[in-house]
């Protein structure tokens, strides 16, 4: 179950989880909301869902969303009325009380495309080539591993992309595992690092 780290992550490890640990697509957004003190509606489902998936409680990501935003000038108690309610709503915590699940990588690809101010989607997907060498040299991907993953790129196996990028960070030379959800890469990633 992707519930199973409850409580076991603390908000200060966060920023070094998302470049050890994290896939691109979370990763980018984990840098946009620390850059930029917003995400827009795309962005905070897919990584809020997310951050409940690695184990954040409601109280730590009501905490987490809230101090960026503020910082992003939003005042306390516009973030309590409007964006409040969502992070509980998909804590399962109102409405109709449906304990929301974490987009896997197929719903990622294949949904809501990313529109100019967005950072949600899929950086293997959704980014133009030269955009995404662009980040994968800034994630200090050597120009081998840039060159293959551009070319799964190019054949259309995002996730198999996705995989190369995980090898390539965790210096391993193949994943034993088949890539379908960004938290299951957390996870594994976790496996390999503790
Ligand atoms: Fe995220 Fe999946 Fe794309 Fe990797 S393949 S960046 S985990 S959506």
């Amino acid at each position: 179950s992707v519930q199973k780290n409850v409580g076991k992550i603390s908000l200060e490890q966060i920023d070094s989880l998302a470049v050890k640990s994290y896939p691109p697509c979370m990763r980018q957004l984990h840098k946009a909301i620390r850059d930029n003190h917003h995400l827009r509606h795309g962005g905070r489902m897919q990584y809020g869902l997310f951050l409940k998936g690695i184990g954040l409680t409601l109280e730590q990501a009501l905490h987490f969303w809230k101090s960026e935003f503020i910082r992003g000038k939003v005042e306390p108690d516009k973030f309590d009325k409007l964006y409040a309610y969502n992070i509980r709503h998909s804590f399962g915590k109102e409405g109709k009380r449906t304990d929301y699940t974490p987009f896997s990588c197929m719903k990622i690809i294949l949904s809501n495309p990313p529109s100019q101010g967005d950072y949600h989607g899929c950086p293997f997907r959704h980014s133009d080539l030269e955009l995404l060498k662009q980040k994968l040299q800034a994630y200090k991907i050597p120009p081998t591993g840039i060159a293959q993953i551009l070319d799964l790129v190019k054949g259309m196996h995002y996730q198999l992309a996705c995989q190369k990028y995980f090898e390539l960070t965790h210096n391993i030379d193949e994943v034993g595992f088949s890539l379908t959800h960004p938290n299951q890469y957390f996870n594994e990633s976790q496996k390999l690092l503790n």
